[in-house]
This record gives structure tokens, sequence and C-alpha cells, in this order.
């Protein structure tokens, strides 16, 4: 059997995105020893350092406004679901939070001495800031990574990919304990490049995953973004919640070829300078579905979503399925201002926007769903807590473009300093209770030549953007609820090859394990809303109900899946 390494510390944070780091440095400038783990390197895995875009904040530099504006713009996107508590720390601490970062040298950018605002769809005023060009994400994380540099008490770990997370009295031949009544203890990982095991033991424990994009093919997303949290927090017995509202962002970049870029990237430039989304016959048609653009860019991403899928399906979509994104009416000169250094990039791929419109399409973008915290981010599982995009509820059934970073960095950063208040209270970790998962990373299984994992991921993946999309029915959700099903059992219990460094068959299996469970959890949620709402859209349950402004709520019992529907939120609290 492999040697197994041994890790102590006082917070363990898992994910070291924007979330995460946030967290680690509010820990250690609290006095806690922090362990900062990551799958992939520290501060460069996950969505934070792909953003290129905007962080939306009420910093009121560019026009006079307040946080809680911020606050009702985000309660209207999310259509009545937003955990109101959860909103309000995001847009009430965000201002500080952005602060904050300017202070570590971020780079906001500005004009005539004030951070500059761009004005999103949604907002109700710009409100947006960010770094030129294209360089919001890497300059948050780079920042970030920069002040962790500093700190002494975090210690900084890559490549270690967090299993599970241990509880105390899990051990069956001590106890019968269920999920989620024990103290969380710390957890085991998987060192990806000796594939050995590892046990951390935390005083309290973070999770900072981020969100679960690359369940579909078609996603913007990096590739250790398979939803990990949810299963680590479900496993845990914590909650999820509104696990039905992937969000779709409408124009990710489609045709022609394009190296080196964002998919995303085009937004910024609506935010800009607008642009005109056309259909395949060159024609405005958002107002077909409710939101007259007129060259501006006030379409939201679900209905945009919604518009461009509609005109695809009636036959009038561009040659590779999607619409145009054309700047084509803009003179050069505000292009090239506006552009700047990009437009360089988009020539080396042979695009020339004064002559030529792209093609975009939506893609599977962020989660608003996720495990269920409140505003100390506990999950109501001793010890363990949860921020950025691993927690749901703050955005409800819609996500404002912006709010996610702002999430992020709030949200990581409240959870830091509430881990030290926890740290009194803890239970000892005993290896005893690492038992199953311990055995299952030392495990032998079938060779892959006999389990074919990257098949199944990519089949897990066509699945989900089939009939898990942005446009659901009963008959599409059932066929995926089966063939998830189907592709569980063809995974089996144990682990595919043996222990060894960076054994990508093996890496998929656990990433499966994962991913199918998150899979069939959101499957089953959207089945169960048989409405349209937000980012959740039926085909076959058009409208908005009443009656389901209402959260779903999703815990594991026995390995199996037990939904309940939260109380009607008040029509107050849903419009407030
Ligand atoms: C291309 C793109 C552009 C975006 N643009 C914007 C924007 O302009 N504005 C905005 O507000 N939002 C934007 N978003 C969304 C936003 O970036 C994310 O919601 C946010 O950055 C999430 O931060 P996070 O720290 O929660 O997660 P992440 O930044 O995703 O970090 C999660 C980390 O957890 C690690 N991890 C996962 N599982 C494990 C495990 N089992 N063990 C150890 N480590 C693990 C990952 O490797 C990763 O490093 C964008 C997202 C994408 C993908």
């Amino acid at each position: 059997m492999a040697e197994r390494r041994h890790l102590e510390t006082d917070v363990l944070v898992i994910g070291a995105g924007g979330a995460g780091m946030s967290a680690a440095i509010a820990a250690a400038d609290g006095g806690a020893d922090v362990l900062l783990a990551d799958r992939s390197l520290i501060g460069r895995g996950g969505a934070t350092v792909m953003a290129m875009m905007t962080v939306a904040v009420a910093v009121g530099e560019e026009t006079p406004d307040d946080w809680r504006f911020h606050y009702r713009d985000t309660l209207t996107a999310g259509r009545g679901l937003c955990n109101p508590k959860l909103a309000r720390l995001l847009c009430e601490e965000g201002p500080d939070a952005i602060r904050q970062m300017d202070g570590w040298g971020v780079g906001w950018a500005r004009r005539d001495g004030h951070i500059s605002q761009a004005h999103a769809p949604g907002h109700d005023r710009p409100r947006c800031v960010y770094v030129d060009f294209l360089n919001t994400g890497p300059a948050v994380s780079k920042t970030l990574r920069t002040v962790l540099h500093n700190r002494d008490r975090v210690r900084r770990i890559g490549d270690l990919m967090v299993i599970d997370v241990v509880q105390s009295g899990s051990d069956p031949a001590r106890s019968a304990a269920v999920a989620g009544q024990g103290k969380v203890t710390g957890a085991v990982a998987l060192d990806l490049t000796t594939g050995r095991a590892v046990t951390i033991a935390a005083k309290t424990t973070i999770i900072a995953t981020g969100g679960l994009t690359r369940l579909y093919s078609r996603n913007s997303a990096s590739g250790n973004m398979g939803g990990d949290g949810y299963a680590l927090g479900l496993r845990a017995g914590a909650k999820l919640i509104d696990m039905e509202f992937v969000q779709f962002f409408p124009i990710g970049h489609l045709a022609p070829r394009m190296i080196g870029m964002d998919p995303i990237m085009w937004d910024p430039f609506r935010y800009k300078l607008g642009g005109r989304l056309l259909n395949g016959n060159m024609e405005e048609f958002t107002g077909r579905y409710g939101t007259e653009e007129g060259g501006k860019y006030v379409v939201t991403r679900d209905n945009a979503t919604y518009a461009i899928l509609q005109e695809v399906a009636a036959g009038r979509g561009t040659p590779h399925g999607g619409a145009y994104l054309s700047f084509m009416h803009i003179p050069v000169e505000q292009l090239k201002a506006a552009f700047g250094p990009v437009i360089d990039k988009l020539t080396a791929n042979g695009i020339d926007l004064t002559k030529m419109p792209v093609e975009v399409a939506p893609i599977a973008h962020y989660h608003m769903g996720g495990i269920a915290v409140d505003e100390a981010m506990a999950t109501g599982v001793s010890q363990l807590l949860a921020s950025g995009e691993a927690v749901g509820g703050a955005n409800g059934a819609n996500r404002l473009s912006g709010n996610a970073i702002t999430e992020a960095l709030v949200f990581g950063r409240q959870a830091g300093r509430k881990a030290l208040d926890l740290l009194g209270s803890s239970a000892a970790f005993d290896q005893r209770d690492a038992a199953a998962a311990l055995s299952l990373l030392e495990a032998t299984g079938p060779s892959a030549r006999e389990v074919n994992t990257a098949a199944m991921l990519a089949e897990l993946q066509s699945i989900m953007w089939d009939d898990v999309g942005p446009f659901r029915t009963a008959e599409g959700l059932t066929r995926a609820v089966e063939r998830i099903s189907a592709l569980d059992s063809k995974l089996g219990e144990t682990p595919v090859g043996s222990p060894g460094a960076y054994d990508m068959s093996r890496l998929d299996w656990f990433d499966l394990r994962n991913m199918l469970l998150v899979a069939r959890v959101v499957t089953q949620a959207a089945l169960m809303r048989t409405e349209s709402r937000g980012a959740h859209q039926r085909y076959d349950y058009p409208g908005l109900i009443d009656d389901w402004t209402r959260n779903q709520i999703v815990s594991l019992e026995g390995g199996r899946l037990v939904f309940t529907s939260g109380p009607l939120i008040p029509a107050e609290v849903a419009a407030a």
C-alpha cells in the first residue's frame, strides 16, 4: 500500500479561487493557521482566473449608488428566489471588499480620477468595475496570490484533490452516526503527483470549490469545475439548494475559430459599445421576446438565451447554429479605443470586426444553486462552512452579471472570518473516521480498458447538454435520469486502476463519482420544478407559477436523494 501523508491545520480551505483565497487571507489575518488546498495550481485553477469581465458593486464612483439599489436589482433578477440575507450580504459588503482589493493594488480601471463603472444588463445604473483589457479575473487572482504570499500562516498546496470531508463518529465499527450529525474534523485527499492518500486534520473546513459547468459539453469553464464541492457537501450531510438553476451565458463564441481568447469575451464590448444581436437573416430579434435592444445591451442572460435558441429552432439561426453579434456599424476609431490590444488578437485570428459579424450561442457558465448556508456561511454540519460559487441562494433563479466575483470575494472573506469563531468547538481527527475514503483511494479496480471513464465523461456531458440544457421537458429530463443511472451502474464502486502519479483514468473515475451525483441532483430538481423561471426554462411548463416561489432543497439520506421544497417566500421578501 502506498505511504500516506498526514497534515494538520486550524482551517482547511478546499479550493483556491477567489472565494478560497479570500477565506484563507481572512482566517490567517484573524490568527489561524490555514491550509489552502487546490486540485490545480493555487489561484490558477477555477473560474476566477478566467473571468475577464466585470464585478458588480455599488461603490457609486461613476454615478451615485447605494448597496440597496444593487440589492433590489439582485432580487429582481433572482425572480423571487434569492435568499435575501445572502443577497444583502453580497451587496452591502461588496463595496468594502472591492476597495480592499483596490488597496491591494488590483488596478480597477479608472477614468477622470474615479473607478470606471460599466452599465451591465439588469443593473439600474453603471455599477460594474473591471480591469482593462479583459483582465479582471487574472488581476483579481494575481492580487490575491500576492497577498497570500505575504501570509506565513497560510500553507498552499496544489495538485491536491479533496475526495471527502471527514466527520467524527463516521467509523461504522465505533458508531452508527449518520452523515451530518458528527463534527467535521478535516478531509481525505488524493495527491495527484504521487497517487498517494493524504489525511488532513482541521478544526474547521471551508468548501470553496466553485461551480459545476463541466457537466455540460458546451461550457465556459476549466476542467476542474465538475461540482466537487456539492458532492462533498451532500455526502457530509449538508443540504443543497436550487440546483436546477444553471446559468447559460447567451453569447459564448461559436465561430469563426478563435484561439487564445475566452469564449465569453464579447460581453464587455457589448457593455462598452452595445453591438447588435442579429439572427441568420441579419434582423434584430430580441424584441420578439420582450426586449428591444436597438443597438444597446439591455437584454438579460436568461431572456437572451431564450431568444437565440428560439430563433435557431425557428430556422433563423446562423450557419453554426447561433446568432450573429455585429459591431460593423461602429466607427473604427471607437472600436479601437474600446477593444484596445484585444483588436490585435482578433486580427491574428482573422477576425475584422469592421467587415464581419461573429457567431455566438449559449453555453453553460455559472451555477446559482449550491450548498445551503446562512449568513455566517455555516452549512448546518458542525465545523463545515462553504463560500463562493459553491454556495447557493444569493442569486435565486438568475444571477446578475458581475455578481459572481463579488460573491466569491465577500462570501470567502466572511467564511474565513467566521471559521475563527468555530476553532474552539472542534473535535479531534481520528483516522478511523477516514476509513471509507481511504479504502476507496487505496483500492485497486478494473483496468482503464475495461471501464472507459473518458468516454463516460463525454457521454454525461452530452446527456446534460441535450436534455438538461437551457430548455427542458419532462420527457428529456426523465430520459436523462435513466441514462445517468446507467452510467452510475457502469462506474461501479471501485476506482479504475491502482494508485499512481497523474493517472488520468483514475482521476476521471473520482470526477465521475462526483459529477454523476451532482448531475442526478440537477436533473431531478429540474424535473420537479414544473414551471419556467429565470435560468430554468421548461417547454412543457412555459409560465412562472406563483406557488413555485419557493426553493428546492435536497439532502442525501442513506444513498437516496431526498427533496423538500422550502416554504413559499412571502411576496414582499421576493420583491423587496
Ligand atoms: C470564463 C468565465 C468568465 C467569467 N466572468 C465573470 C465576470 O466577468 N464577472 C463575474 O462576476 N463572474 C464571472 N464568472 C463567474 C465567476 O468567475 C465565478 O463564479 C467565481 O470566480 C467563482 O469563484 P470561486 O472561488 O467560488 O470558484 P473558482 O474560482 O472556480 O475556484 C474553485 C477552485 O476549487 C478547486 N477545486 C475544485 N474541486 C476541488 C477539490 N475536490 N479539491 C481541491 N480543490 C478543488 C478548483 O481547482 C478551483 O481552483 C466567470 C466564469 C467563467 C468560467
